[in-house]
């Protein structure tokens, strides 16, 4: 075992502080990853307050990890040390379920091995990358892009494929018009990754304030969703709206502005259930679906098109020391557009 250092949250009420664990000595098809960035999704947040319930303390948050190779078992042959790799959302999977055969380990149907707030499948805890190293199945651990800064990638690995799973999956590229909804951390990679696919892109945002931004990274329109016209204006526009809001909103409005078969996918998620009336949906023939990150091959297909495509997330890097600061800064949207912890911090504590 070796001494990790990290920020764990101790209770749902507790700000994050230091915290020492032990991470496993590396088996055979095991990589040990030196972290250097780990960005702030609003999920690390969700769970470190246990607003989805089920939350075990201590808690260290993080799923968008990236860093360095420094050692690999004996049997690894995917990464070798030196190699810049990443780690998302999950650490392993059963890899024998229908899911995990078609690479949507995130839909195991067995459980896939959540990087943190979790038990592996020796029943240890799992503990995320807001720590100085982590220790996870080659197959699990992704190449990170070449040519980009890997500050401003670490948020792909849940922000960007988040995204991207769901733009494929439906199908936006060009002649279709697509709304991402909500311009944070998940909501600016989907106006960057729709503008690449070469759909027409749309922001819904509560205000007109990121409009600049909105227009540099690919969006043809943007809304302000406070302004009573937005809504009949678009009625009936979109073929696909991806909503990434974590708060309760009136979906029935959002509903309406699909053409006939169209689709709003959700990823955002808010605490409370869903209240949707049928006519929202009977009125023209629409779907409502969700969608959750990705699975590993999806995963490196979208590092992969971001490195060919230039495109990272716009990001502040915060000292760890910072991080319960962060935390109420993406509470009130005031992150332009996601939080990077630069982890060299965690050593001048
Ligand atoms: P974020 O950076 O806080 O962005 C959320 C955005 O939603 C805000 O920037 C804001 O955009 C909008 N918003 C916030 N409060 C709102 C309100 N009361 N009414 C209307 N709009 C509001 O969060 P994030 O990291 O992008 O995550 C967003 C959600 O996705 C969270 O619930 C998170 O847990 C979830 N998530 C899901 C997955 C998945 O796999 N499905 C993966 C990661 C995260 P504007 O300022 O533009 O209005
Ligand atoms: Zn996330
Ligand atoms: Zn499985």
């Amino acid at each position: 075992m070796t001494a990790s250092k990290s920020y764990a949250a101790g209770s749902a009420k507790a700000s994050l502080a230091p915290f020492s664990f032990e991470r496993r000595d590396p088996r055979e098809h095991d990589v040990v990853i030196d972290i250097q960035y780990c960005g702030v999704c609003h999920s690390d947040i969700h769970q470190a307050r246990d607003e989805w319930g089920g939350a075990t303390f201590p808690m260290v948050p993080g799923h968008e990890i990236a860093g360095v190779v420094a050692a690999v078992g004996s049997k690894v042959t995917k990464h070798k040390v030196g190699d810049k790799v990443g780690v998302g959302c999950f650490v392993d999977s059963c890899r024998t379920c229908t899911s995990c055969q078609r690479g949507l380990e995130q839909y195991c149907t067995n459980g896939a091995t959540w990087t943190y707030n979790a038990k592996d499948k020796d029943g240890a805890t799992t503990y995320g990358g807001y720590s100085d190293k982590i220790v996870v199945d080659e197959n699990y651990a992704l190449r990170m892009p070449k040519n980009l800064p890997l500050d401003a990638c670490a948020p792909l690995l849940c922000a960007g494929i988040t995204l991207y799973s769901p733009l494929k999956h439906w199908q936006a590229g060009p002649g279709k018009k697509v709304a991402i909804v909500g311009m944070g951390g998940l909501g600016h990679m989907g106006v960057k990754i729709a503008h690449a696919l070469g759909a027409e892109v749309t922001v819904l945002s509560h205000t007109l304030k990121k409009i600049d931004d909105g227009k540099r990274m690919g969006a043809n329109h943007f809304y302000a969703t406070s302004d009573r016209a937005t809504f009949p204006k678009l009625k009936g526009y979109f073929d696909l709206i991806v909503n990434t809001v974590s708060a309760d909103v009136d979906w029935n409005e959002y509903l309406k502005l699909l053409r006939v078969d169209g689709t709003m996918v959700l990823v955002g998620l808010p605490e409370k259930p869903l209240s949707v009336g049928a006519f929202s949906l009977t009125g023209g023939r629409h779907s409502l679906a969700g969608s959750a990150i990705g699975g590993i091959g999806e995963t490196q297909e979208m590092l992969d098109f971001c490195d060919q495509h230039k495109i990272a997330c716009d990001i502040e890097v915060i000292p760890i020391q910072k991080i319960n600061e962060a935390y109420e800064r993406v509470l009130k949207s005031d992150v332009r557009y996601r939080f990077v912890i630069d982890m060299a911090s965690l050593k001048s504590r």
